[in-house]
């Protein structure tokens, strides 16, 4: 039944928040918005990777617009170095749809329809209200909710109601990402035609670059695109301070094939971000009138490529427990139920596939592709990524 006259309060304003305020919005909640951050989310111009069919399903029930420009393509390529060119070991179906995290961003704030927003305005507090549901506390005072979601990130403020103290948890290795303009493989055309229809994996001794082509930024022509990587590998100790940029082009100077060190020579590193990798599962994604989304509830690993789309799935959850449920504590039980078990899975699938390709990872250059299929089908263990169907 429609959710009118619920009030439900947002805490945090990026993917998980402005998904979770299509939610509510679109099942009749009074929606309100709280982010820290006073910026634009939109520069935020990295890449994401998502399913196509949650892509289609996203545009035809109006969170995401048709018109938002993707870059989908349709195999997974792995490449190893050989004597110095690249060596083709591996070919896989993986239908995705690559996309620009600032467009994706753009595109769903977009459709929050009449959520109010308090951008600039940092939640100080979260709790409960003494006759029931819950308080939002900013430096402009307090307001209640019957709902609150966090969907404030890794560090949420809000998990600290239902899990205090829990912290993510390191893996021991670091992921360098950035995107390159895409002038940097002119003369290197058989690398722009692989990337046109694939996403490629270029395994290196203790660890992988990912490359994929993702839409360029908001004032660009929808058909221009951009040059998205992630590098995994073991930071040696003590280079915290040094300047990302200069690292990537010495991992690719001494492990990549002479043509993919030369495109990441040469192209000027922007949205240049070191994440050290983590994870993290809250052990209840909801506990009446909390509810967690995206990262706030759980971290995978980037290996499996899903936080972003575990936070649009934690959206549409939401949404239909919310229409089919009597009242707000029941939807909550409902998603609780649900997507606890969803970020439990990808935790473990995050974790698994490091180990495989970073923590232990093979020796790409005697691999071709009957021991990739094995060697994966392995990591898997079983569990399904939609990056890995075929
Ligand atoms: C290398 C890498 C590659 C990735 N690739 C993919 C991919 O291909 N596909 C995919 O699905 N996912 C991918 N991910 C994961 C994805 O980027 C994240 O899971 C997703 O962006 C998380 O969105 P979120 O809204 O939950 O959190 P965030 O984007 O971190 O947003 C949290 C928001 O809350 C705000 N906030 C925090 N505290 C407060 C407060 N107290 N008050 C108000 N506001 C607050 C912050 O300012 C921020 O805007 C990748 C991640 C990495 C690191």
């Amino acid at each position: 039944m429609p959710m009118t006259g619920l009030r439900m309060g947002v805490v945090g304003g990026s993917i998980a928040g402005c998904a979770t305020a299509i939610a509510g919005t679109r099942s009749g909640a009074d929606v309100t918005v709280y982010e820290r951050s006073g910026g634009e989310l939109r520069d935020r111009g990295l890449g994401i990777v998502i399913p196509p069919a949650l892509h289609t399903r996203l545009v035809g029930l109006g969170y995401l617009d048709a018109s938002m420009p993707t870059a989908p393509v349709a195999s997974h390529v792995w490449l190893a170095r050989g004597l110095r060119t690249a060596r083709e070991i591996a070919r896989q179906p993986s239908p995705v749809t690559p996309c620009n995290w600032g467009l994706l961003w753009q595109s769903l704030r977009a459709n929050t329809g009449k959520a109010r927003h308090h951008r600039g305005r940092p939640v100080t507090a979260v709790g409960r209200a003494p006759g029931g549901g819950a308080l939002i506390r900013t430096a402009e005072g307090e307001e209640a909710y019957d709902i609150v979601v966090g969907a404030d990130g890794h560090r949420s403020l809000t998990r600290q109601s239902l899990a205090p103290g829990l912290e993510p948890t390191a893996a021991g290795y670091a992921v360098w990402r950035g995107t390159i303009p895409m002038s940097a493989l002119t003369g290197h055309p058989r690398q722009r035609e692989l990337l046109r229809e694939a996403w490629v994996t270029l395994g290196f001794p203790g660890g992988h670059g990912i490359f994929y082509l993702i839409p360029a930024g908001a004032d660009a022509d929808p058909a221009e695109r951009l040059l998205a990587y992630a590098v995994y590998a073991t930071a040696p100790a003590g280079d915290e301070g040094r300047e990302s940029a200069a690292y990537v082009r010495e991992i690719a100077d001494e492990h990549f094939p002479d043509e993919w060190a030369d495109i990441v020579a040469r192209g000027e590193h922007v949205s240049l971000v070191r994440h050290p990798v983590t994870d993290l599962h809250a052990p209840r994604a909801a506990d009446p009138p909390f509810l967690l989304a995206g990262d706030a509830a759980g971290i995978t690993r980037p290996h499996t490529a899903s936080g972003a789309v575990k936070a649009l799935e934690d959206a549409l959850c939401l949404e239909a427990a919310l229409r089919d449920s009597a009242s707000p504590g029941e939807a909550l039980r409902r998603y609780e139920a649900e997507r606890t078990a969803e970020g439990a899975r990808l935790v473990e699938l995050g974790r698994r596939l490091g180990v495989a390709q970073v923590e232990r990872a093979p020796d790409w250059g005697t691999m071709g592709q009957s021991e990739i299929d094995s060697w994966f089908r392995a990591a898997l263990a079983g569990t399904a990524s939609y990056l890995y169907e075929g």
